[in-house]
């Protein structure tokens, strides 16, 4: 059995694999084959059936991808994790997984874009009905569960408006009733925030982002009971194949070896930022719940480590001004995705959120003014003074 460390900064370092396993290679080597051979017919069979342990295809396992599954459950302190090729192939194996035709889902208001669409597809091709409630309050979160309710599907800081929800509280209500909770922790990452610590089920991750941290993969992860991600296994992730790449599984283990340095860097510069942008008179709103005047404060006090890297702005103008000041910047780079080592900003209601329809956009809190910013290793002064040369152009 592996050892695992119970400090994060060493887990992220250590955890999953030991070099004394293979040739005392240091770095975890990576293993880019697609098959595996056996000694025997027999020992194929032997392998097929379950009765002995080894790999069979890169489908159903691969050694490299296997040392990220284990670190990213040592991190979550979760049962087991368990790699896809994104992010959406992740939430999509894990919501069809906990849902049959005619089942409801009980969801955060304010969702990934595309998690948004997939939802709908749910209930366009097999009447998977859903509702959104902001889960203020326990009574809000209850009135809203059917006999049909299998899963509660939480983001929390809520892309990008940076809203929070009470963790602890929605699980505590989904388990009088038996419903597994699922959190999308990509923004807090698991070294801010450790949802399964507080009650909840299943844990997933856009590992594209802070897992990664350096642009360079898009890749997603879950991690939860050992019983339930075995199941999605060798369903939703083997037969519909949305499987993580071991090159892939090689660059995250690479990248979350950093994970705690980069997340309080990323957090110090957001903090810096945050205070800069406030004062600024062409900004009327700055999201960014480590204000005690941020109405989530106490959530983000009780199951957050700290703020996080995020932030999201409101400028005085309309959507063209929005554009103009993305157009003037030059060290921060206008894209989409988040959690790499440089400043990235973008327009949510015409880029990340152009898919949900302007009503439903509005009642997220997302208007044409907002633009959200993804705030990187840089020094944070370089970020302010690009920022502020633009927003001083409006
Ligand atoms: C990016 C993202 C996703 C989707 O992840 P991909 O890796 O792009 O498939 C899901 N949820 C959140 C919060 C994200 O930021």
């Amino acid at each position: 059995m592996m050892k695992t460390h119970t400090r994060f900064e060493t887990s992220a370092i250590h955890d999953g694999y030991d070099p004394a396993d293979l040739l005392g290679s240091l770095a975890t080597p990576l293993f880019q084959t697609s098959t595996f051979t056996f000694e025997t017919a027999e020992q194929g069979e032997r392998r097929f059936a379950g009765e002995e342990n080894g790999y069979m295809y890169s489908r159903l396992g691969n050694p490299t991808v296997t040392v990220l599954e284990e670190k990213m459950a040592a991190l979550e302190k979760g049962e087991r994790g368990l790699a896809f090729a994104s992010g959406m192939a992740a939430v999509s194996a894990i919501l069809v997984a906990l849902t049959k035709a005619n089942d409801h889902i009980v969801c955060s208001s304010g969702l990934y874009g595309c998690t948004f669409g997939l939802i709908n597809m749910m209930q366009d091709k097999y009447n998977i009905d859903h509702d959104f409630s902001t889960m203020e309050t326990k009574a809000s979160v209850r009135a809203l569960i059917r006999p049909e309710t299998t899963c509660i599907y939480v983001e929390t800081p809520i892309n990008p408006t940076m809203k929070l929800i009470d963790l602890k509280m929605v699980a505590e209500v989904a388990h009088e009733h038996d419903i597994p909770v699922v959190v999308d922790n990509t923004f807090a990452s698991p070294y801010l925030q450790r949802p399964l610590e507080l009650g909840c089920d299943v844990v997933v991750h856009s590992a594209t982002k802070y897992i990664g941290g350096h642009g360079d993969v898009i890749a997603g992860v879950a991690v939860g009971k050992k019983d339930f991600l075995d199941e999605v296994q060798m369903t939703t992730l083997k037969d519909m194949g949305g499987i993580m790449s071991p090159l892939d599984a090689w660059l995250l283990i690479r990248g979350l070896k950093t994970l705690p340095l980069r997340v309080d860097r990323h957090c110090d510069n957001a903090e810096k930022v945050y205070d800069q942008l406030r004062k600024h008179p062409n900004v009327s709103r700055v999201l960014y719940p480590n204000d005690s005047n941020h109405p989530d404060y106490h959530i983000r006090q009780k199951q957050m480590k700290r703020g996080g890297g995020l932030l999201s702005f409101e400028i005085n103008g309309t959507k063209k001004d929005a554009q103009k000041m993305l157009n003037h910047l030059r060290l921060i780079k206008i894209a989409v995705s988040l959690g790499d080592a440089e400043t990235l900003i973008q327009h949510p209601a015409t880029m990340t959120h152009a898919v949900v329809p302007e009503a439903s956009r509005l009642e997220m809190g997302i208007t044409d003014q907002l633009i959200r910013l993804s705030v990187g290793l840089e020094e944070w002064e370089d970020i302010w003074q690009d920022l502020e040369q633009a927003l001083d152009q409006l």
